[in-house]
């Protein structure tokens, strides 16, 4: 793979539900680092791409590309050890355990079999520093040894990130990550992932324009299925057919 290629592209994809053409030939490519977001009004085809792109729905027509590899029809796990990332549902199990042992839980999945050539003590520090690290800037620093069950709904959103960073992805999709929080934790899941830029490439798809704004480097507008600008956040706040179709004139 060429290193400065795009981390992914997408051509032409496109998929049908009946007579509805939820994607209907989106073309899209991500950068390096990149934080691309992807907006539109409610039934544009968003999650319907993000579920194409994870591998939870099968396009009728297009290619995905991971890094150069043709991914369309590989199954999602094949995708994810490639380097595609997704946030977890933090699961009911994972209520047993604190915030710390979550990440630490996510850092030894990703670790897998390396950590057997090391001794126990020794793994378990490589482990629990890794999940400082991942922890470190995040609302989360200092709740590591709160049960995951205590967690407000927006710390709850930072620890199935901070989980999901555990595996080191090169592209991260993020199906509207401030949805149902709270100005501060907005302003906190901003910080989070602007922090993200040096560590991987994310696909953002937000209704909140704000934390749009301060975050995206670029940004795609879909409407009924088709992109119909890609551009900079001023290119995007200027351009008129974009403000009549979603920002409201
Ligand atoms: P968005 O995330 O942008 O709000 P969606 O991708 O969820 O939009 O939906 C796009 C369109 O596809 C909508 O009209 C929606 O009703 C339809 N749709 C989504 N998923 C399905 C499905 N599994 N079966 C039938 N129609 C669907
Ligand atoms: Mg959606």
């Amino acid at each position: 793979m060429n290193a400065n290629g795009p981390i992914l592209q997408i051509e032409g994809l496109e998929k049908r539900f009946g007579g509805l053409t939820a994607t209907d030939g989106v073309t899209l490519d991500l950068r390096p680092g990149e934080i691309h977001a992807l907006i539109g009004p409610n039934g544009a085809g968003k999650s319907t791409l993000i579920n194409q792109l994870c591998g939870e729905l099968a396009p009728d027509a297009g290619t995905i590309r991971l890094m150069g590899r043709d991914v369309t029809h590989l199954p999602t796990h094949a995708r994810v050890a490639l380097g595609l990332g997704r946030t977890f549902q933090v699961t009911s199990l994972l209520d047993d355990c604190t915030v710390g042992e979550s990440v630490a839980l996510a850092v030894q999945a990703h670790a897998g079999g390396n950590l057997r050539l090391w001794d126990r003590a020794k793994g378990r520090r490589v482990v629990q520093a890794r999940a400082e690290a991942l922890l470190a800037g995040t609302g989360l620093e200092d709740r590591a040894g709160v049960p995951s069950a205590d967690l407000s709904h927006g710390e709850r959103k930072q620890l199935e990130l901070v989980m999901a960073l555990a595996l080191e992805p090169a592209l991260m999709l993020l199906d509207e990550p401030m949805a149902g929080l709270g100005p501060v934790e907005s302003q906190q899941m901003v910080t989070v992932l602007r922090g993200l830029r040096d560590q991987t490439a994310i696909l953002l798809v937000e209704h909140d324009m704000e934390a749009v704004f301060a975050l995206a480097d670029r940004i795609s507008v879909l409407v009924y299925g088709r992109i119909i600008a890609t551009g900079s956040v001023e290119e995007i706040r200027d351009n008129a057919e974009v403000r009549e179709a979603y920002l409201g004139g």
